[in-house]
């Protein structure tokens, strides 16, 4: 297995870009996987093709469409509204066991292409309240990948504690400011770059990133 070789879970948004980057900054080797579930746009997938090639990494698209099956959702169903979780609740976003199905296969994927190490841009921070993507589930699942294939992997997770603001704070240390505001497509409509400016995923970019520009001119003035 490669010390230097790094699988990364990627969907051509903010966060999975902001994680190839640094894995490109910390490994000699990188892959990319992202997961093809009837996502509300296709072309989420398109983006994801597009920015592993400019960044000249492999990438993987591996049919997880059971998970529109298995859990219909705002995400992967056009008929239900994406919005914001009511009282507290889940966002109508969420697919139950997401990121337990995507480390699973991301890791099944790094044995079988001789990778070490295995990056997910997920967050405990960013008020989701989706349970996999905790620090405690993960280091869990990390013991479990171990387990399961009598290996060594590492799971990386360098998002996990970070905000939004701190997140673009991130893109711009690993000189990818730009590349991450104009690529990537975070938006539920499906729109690139700063999106549509309405919906809930544009509403949290948005904020990070007007924080983030705000505090680095209050540092520089
Ligand atoms: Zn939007």
């Amino acid at each position: 297995m490669e010390k230097n070789k790094a699988v990364v879970v990627f969907s051509g948004g903010q966060d999975s870009t902001t994680c190839l980057f640094w894995a490109l900054e910390h490994y000699d080797e990188v892959e990319a996987v992202t997961f093809d579930y009837n996502q509300r746009h296709n072309q989420e997938i398109q983006v994801a093709k597009e920015i592993a090639d400019e960044l000249k990494v492999k990438h993987h698209v591996l049919d997880m469409s059971l998970l529109s099956q298995l859990a219909p959702n705002a995400l992967t169903r056009d008929e239900i509204e994406v919005k914001d979780g009511e009282d507290g609740g889940l966002p109508s976003t969420f697919v139950p066991g997401r990121n337990l199905l995507f480390l699973s296969f991301a890791t099944i994927l790094a044995k079988q292409v001789g990778a070490k190490h295995v990056i997910t841009g997920v967050c405990e921070t960013d008020f989701s309240g989706y349970p996999d993507c905790r620090d405690i589930f993960i280091k869990s699942m990390n013991v479990t990948l171990n387990l399961s294939m009598d290996d060594q992997f590492v799971v990386h997770t360098p998002l996990m504690w970070l905000d939004k603001a701190q997140t673009w704070e991130l893109a711009d240390q690993l000189n990818a400011f730009e590349y991450v505001r104009e690529k990537t497509l975070t938006c539920y409509n499906g729109v690139r770059g700063d999106g549509c400016g309405e919906c809930p995923a544009c509403t949290l970019r948005r904020n990070g990133l007007e924080a983030y520009i705000g505090q680095k001119a209050g540092v520089n003035s």
